[in-house]
């Protein structure tokens, strides 16, 4: 099991708060574990879980060189005695930057293929070729989203929430895997808002929906996702972007990343001076993690 540290909700008060008469809550996730923190812990919690009681020793998983999932999967099966293996988009650069280097710290054999090749992670063809390659393991999907992280998700929605008084929440979305459970975890209660993180990110909205019915069986339709918040891409950043950090950091102590939460940060914001939620209305943001 990993450990768990319950987390704090913090208010954010300015003048845009005030204008716009919303009151703002951020519920910090991310200080959750010190590295496998925010969404990524409730993600893996089912999957290790599942993972020990189907007898694995070893754990392997797909993300990208900068891929917050990985850093997590690394520090994850350090702390539970799994070993893991890491298979990484594109080619090795020396020296490792941090997110691998560390996963390299934690024990994680590191893998790298051509941009190409990782298209095929899903085929079954290519994953047998793995299995010839390293052995037996349990695989953890790119970005580890599947039906038991989104089990965690929902748990982590009905049990640390639920109990919040707030009508909208807002969070990043990458795979989607992290909004859909906690959609199920509100069980069609309160506004949930995901940001994608990602350009073109329309598609999410059917991904969320589908993760939640194969979860739960249910529809629900208090999600939805904006599009307009990607910054260029996957891990782009921009001149604004760093400064609204910067200032989030400055002026309310919040400290944010670039790709997931900034992003987020920045349409919630923006939503707020367009006059998006009623005078009086409670909106909690849900701080996923992403810093190390
Ligand atoms: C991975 C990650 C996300 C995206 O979660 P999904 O379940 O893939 O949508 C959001 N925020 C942070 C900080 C992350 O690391």
């Amino acid at each position: 099991m990993l450990n768990y540290f319950d987390t704090p909700i913090l208010e954010i008060r300015d003048e845009l708060t005030e204008k716009s008469g919303v009151n703002v809550f951020v519920k910090r996730e991310d200080l959750n574990h010190p590295v496998v923190s925010g969404n990524k812990w409730w993600k893996l919690k089912y999957n290790l879980e599942e993972a020990r009681k189907l007898g694995y020793e070893t754990l392997l998983t797909f993300g990208g060189a900068f891929s917050n999932h990985i850093y997590a999967t690394a520090a994850a099966a350090k702390e539970t005695g799994f070993k893991s293996i890491g298979i990484i988009r594109g080619e090795k650069i020396l020296p490792l930057n941090a997110t691998l280097s560390f996963a390299e710290q934690c024990g994680m054999k590191l893998h790298f293929i051509s941009r190409e090749e990782y298209r095929l992670k899903k085929e079954t063809h290519f994953i047998n070729q793995l299995k010839k390659l390293f052995g037996k393991f349990y695989l953890v999907p790119e970005g580890g989203s599947n039906l038991l992280a989104v089990k965690g998700c929902c748990e982590f929605a009905k049990e640390k929430l639920l109990p919040i008084d707030f009508d909208y929440l807002c969070l990043p979305v990458g795979t989607g895997g992290t909004m859909a459970g906690i959609i199920c975890g509100l069980e069609g209660k309160r506004k949930v808002i995901g940001f994608s993180v990602l350009k073109d990110g329309g598609f999410l909205a059917e991904e969320v929906k589908n993760f939640a019915s194969d979860f739960s069986g249910r529809e629900f339709s208090n999600g939805s996702i904006e599009t307009n918040y990607h910054f260029g891409g996957y891990a782009k950043s921009s001149p604004e972007l760093d400064q609204f950090i910067s200032q989030m950091k400055k002026e309310n102590n919040l400290p944010l990343d670039f790709v997931y939460t900034g992003k987020m940060m920045v349409g919630f914001f923006d939503f707020m001076k367009k006059g998006f939620f009623e005078k009086g209305s409670r909106v909690l943001v849900l701080h996923t993690g992403g810093l190390h």
